[in-house]
């Protein structure tokens, strides 16, 4: 084919532009970027020739090679990984495929110069980072049985594409450094930057240098740079903290230390090792791509794969790490290997692990703990809706307000319980977006008066994770502002009394769904509640956020009113003396709307709300 030239796609362009107009601290992290791509390449390539060898093309000596050649100004990373053909080239050269880039670039934007490298290498647009240091990058390609391929670009916006012989599979990323950047061609920049960002890749980076022997004649030796230790496979006691840190920011590309290291061995009907990291923050690529990125499966050091399902459920896919096992298979296809009996029993260790550190910080670290849970803590609610099997862990792992915490404070379930007093059965919660609006609710009036704590759920998904868990620990977890009041009831002499005005409710506010007097209030005269099973006022208006409107019918509600209340007294004496007393249209009209109001819902008629109230403030 011939050769032709492409626009980057607009997004791409940004990027670049970012890249090579605002990136000038810690550059050197380019070279961390294409070793770790041409690294993951050799992997692809080394894992499908086990069930296809012909790709080897009978070169399976893994090596990534650095060249520098001060002659012409120029680095090449060079590798027999898998390769690219044209197509791929352009997919994954000439756009940026993941999701949520623009996000990523506003993210980028308001991050400090010095942190955006670590984010371009953690999004996955490593590649581009060459820019940093080159003003020409070409990109030399060529898959196992395919044809040669040559990427040339300076990053402005345009990039060429032209087929060229490749003898040997794999790809050479060319960079054509900027005049300050010449350093990276010396020996010792280049040492140095391995040693310190690619030390732990698995396969050999070596460097050509040229030496005298002892004719004095110049000769090329290769050097290996990097020391390649599997980590994980050492002992515990052999390893520093700064080695697993280290290993952590290889594996992650991360700038913050991991927020805890648990390393272990398990033995048993299934061996293996596995070296986990629970990030301080959540890890970038989560937030902003469609990243199924997990933990690195090895078996006996081969890398397999590093799909997030694989080895942990997909709500624990913010954990880093390795795992190492003896007792897989080898020569089979990732499909077969997915459902085999020991990957399973592996998934299981690991998540009761991961689940049981986390526990374990709450209760030792809580502070610690804390932190985490702000970042994470959306990861866990959704294993509570999802995990059956280790429901009541993770509804232990979760943090409330409540009542009884002080703002900024939280409670467990456990800690809930614990503070319940003799007569209360069930956990009571109270879901809305605010704590301090939440306070103020007049469906707490009750509970206060009680010495009956609730949780004041402030978090969207709350309410969901607890209509999905239902029960903690033989306890019902209950919506106060669903179905009746459990801390007293009417009696039937108040129930006649009031009827007159519960009947004209009713016949007069056709939108609710029933009327009645409860005990559940203090000093509020009313109060606006679901019907047991219905959609609370909060979810009904998640819903409608998300826009779920057009399939969601209207939400009846049920006034409930105080027969304390003075106002109420009025009103029932009102209805009482006569039924069909004009006033008590307008009245029991007031009633119902500041009933919504409180309960953070709209007025349907705002006019005419208006219009009631400046006719009762004209009355004498
Ligand atoms: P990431 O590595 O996170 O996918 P990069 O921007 O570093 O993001 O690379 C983009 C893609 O380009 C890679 O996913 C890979 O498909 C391709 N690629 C880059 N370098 C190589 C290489 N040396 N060999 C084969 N493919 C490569
Ligand atoms: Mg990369």
């Amino acid at each position: 084919m011939s050769a032709e030239t492409m626009q980057f796609k607009t997004e791409l362009k940004q990027l670049l532009h970012l890249i090579i107009h605002s990136l000038y601290s810690h550059k050197d992290i380019f070279l961390r970027e294409l070793i770790s791509n041409a690294s993951d390449a050799i992997d692809t390539v080394r894992f499908q020739s086990l069930t296809n060898e012909s790709l080897l093309e009978g070169d399976g000596d893994w090596k990534i090679k650095l060249i520098a050649d001060e002659a012409a100004g120029t680095l090449t990373i060079s590798d027999n990984g898998i390769g690219m053909s044209r197509e791929t080239i352009v997919e994954h050269l000439g756009t940026i495929a993941k999701s949520g880039t623009r996000a990523f670039l506003e993210k980028l934007k308001e991050t400090s110069a010095q942190q955006r490298p670590d984010l371009i290498g953690q999004f996955g647009v490593g590649f581009y980072s060459a820019f940093m240091v080159a003003d020409k990058v070409a990109v030399r390609s060529r898959m196992a049985g395919g044809e040669g391929v040559e990427w040339v670009s300076d990053g402005q916006g345009e990039y060429t594409l032209d087929s060229v012989p490749k003898e040997k599979r794999g790809t050479d990323v060319v960079l054509h450094l900027k005049a300050d950047d010449k350093d990276f061609l010396k020996s010792w920049k280049l040492r140095e930057i391995v040693k310190r960002y690619s030390d732990f890749v698995e396969h050999p980076i070596v460097l050509d240098v040229e030496t005298e022997d002892e004719s004095k004649a110049k000769v090329v030796k290769e050097e290996t740079l990097n020391a390649r230790q599997a980590l994980w496979l050492r002992s515990k006691s052999e390893i520093t903290s700064e080695q697993y840190e280290e290993f952590y920011k290889h594996l992650t590309h991360d700038y913050d230390k991991p927020l805890k290291t648990v390393h272990y061995n398990a033995e048993g009907s299934v061996e293996f090792r596995a070296l986990l990291y629970i990030p301080a923050h959540r890890p970038m690529d989560l937030m902003y791509a469609d990243s199924n990125k997990g933990l690195h499966l090895y078996i006996q050091r081969v890398f397999i794969m590093d799909d997030c399902e694989t080895l942990l459920p997909r709500y624990l896919r913010f954990v880093r790490g390795v795992v190492d096992s003896p007792d897989l298979p080898l020569n089979v296809s990732r499909e077969l290997l997915q459902q085999s009996a020991p990957l399973e029993k592996i998934k299981t260790n690991l998540t009761n692990k991961v689940l049981s550190t986390l526990d374990e910080l709450k209760r030792k670290e809580n502070e610690q703990y804390i932190k985490f849970y702000e970042e994470m803590g959306p990861f866990l609610k959704e294993g509570a809706c999802q995990d059956w099997s280790n429901k009541e862990k993770l509804a232990d792992l979760l943090l409330f307000d409540s009542t009884k915490t002080d703002a900024g404070k939280f409670t467990t379930l456990a800690d809930y319980v614990e503070r319940m007093p003799g007569d209360q059965t069930e956990i009571y919660y109270l879901a809305g977006t605010q704590r301090d609006l939440l306070l103020q609710s007049p469906l707490l009036e009750g509970y206060k008066e009680k010495n009956w704590e609730v949780l004041l759920l402030t978090d969207a998904p709350d309410e969901i994770v607890f209509e999905s868990l239902g029960l903690y620990k033989t306890k019902h977890l209950k919506a106060i502002d669903k179905g009746g009041f459990d801390a007293g009831k009417v009696d039937d002499e108040t129930q006649k009394k009031f009827a007159p005005l519960v009947d004209a409710i009713k016949s007069k506010v056709p939108e609710l769904k029933d009327a009645r007097v409860s005990k559940r209030l203090k000093e509020s005269a009313v109060v606006l509640v679901a019907d047991e099973g219905d959609m609370s006022a909060n979810m009904e208006r998640l819903m409608r956020r998300m826009g779920r409107d057009k399939a969601l019918p209207e939400q009846k509600r049920i006034l409930e009113v105080n027969p304390e209340h003075p106002m109420i007294a009025k009103l029932q004496r009102l209805a009482t003396l006569d039924a069909n007393d004009a006033r008590l249209d307008g009245f029991v009209r007031l009633l119902y709307d500041q009933a919504l109001i409180s309960e953070g819902s709209k007025v349907k008629d705002p006019q005419a709300f208006a219009q009631r109230l400046n006719e009762l403030m004209l009355r004498d």
